[in-house]
């Protein structure tokens, strides 16, 4: 699914790249909000029809990010428009955009849930909650356990990523990667939910039960990937905005109209 299928149509290249940074900041503050992002972490975006895509100012607020805090920058790693420098691990984005063209936009996390599952003896993260189909191939644990500052390293990550949606890091975080900003988002929701299940059947000192092939099968036959990414974006835009977390002039950009929230099927 593209930016512009949830969002309103883009006039020109400068308004595709206005938006592109428009919809990272508002994912970035929207994942501050729900815990997934804290004072590190960061998003990248691809802008459609330009080499280049969008990230925030390393040091800006994961709370106040907007799209002046924004910049562009191509894959070699310049930064063309902005005004800061990007984080000290764009080599985590550059180098999985760069292996992965059916990637929009990647997720870099320090989230402690996840970490916990690369610090367990025996214990893997698994496919849990149905939602959590979205991992059925598998979600690789990348060993280096530093920040990843070098380009060797980024290339380490993405080779550990492969073909998956999701990489868990060493001691140190995860990635996330997808389609679209909005499905990042979605994304990470139910990543944290199915890692949280996970650890609650862990800590009741259970063996946890996770999906079996079957049932992913049986639950990828009802999936509408899209309208569920629609709906919950719609919902997360919404509380945000009402809880000002997101600056209500971003109103009219970011929720989307009744008619993108029609489904146009029921399976
Ligand atoms: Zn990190």
């Amino acid at each position: 699914m593209s930016v512009a299928e949830i969002s309103r149509p883009a006039r020109g290249s400068n308004s595709t790249t206005q938006q592109t940074m428009l919809e990272t900041a508002a994912t970035t503050r929207l994942l501050e909000s729900e815990g997934i992002l804290d004072y590190s972490g960061h998003v990248s975006t691809r802008i459609p029809g330009r080499e280049a895509f969008v990230i925030q100012i390393g040091s800006t607020s994961r709370a106040e990010v907007s799209p002046d805090s924004m910049l562009v920058v191509d894959y070699d790693g310049n930064v063309l428009e902005g005004d800061g420098q990007p984080p000290s691990e764009l080599p985590i984005h550059l180098e999985i955009l760069r292996a992965r063209p059916d990637v929009q936009s990647v997720l870099h996390s320090h989230m402690e849930l996840a970490i916990a599952f690369t610090m367990m003896e025996g214990v893997k993260l698994l496919p849990m909650r149905a939602r959590a189909s979205r991992w059925k191939s598998g979600i690789p644990i990348d060993p280096d356990p530093s920040h990843i500052k070098l380009p060797e390293q980024g290339r380490a990550l993405a080779r550990t990523l492969g073909p998956h949606h999701a990489v868990l890091m060493r001691a140190h975080g995860l990635c996330l990667v997808a389609e679209s900003a909005q499905a990042l988002f979605v994304d990470a929701v139910h990543f944290k939910e199915n890692a949280t299940a996970q650890m609650q059947a862990l800590q009741a000192g259970a063996k946890p039960i996770p999906l079996t092939e079957a049932e992913i099968a049986q639950i990828e036959k009802m999936e509408m990937r899209e309208w569920h990414i629609k709906k919950l974006w719609n919902y997360y835009v919404r509380k945000a905005l009402d809880e000002e977390a997101l600056p209500q002039a971003w109103r009219d950009e970011l929720v989307p109209t009744k008619e993108m929230l029609k489904r146009d099927r029921t399976l």
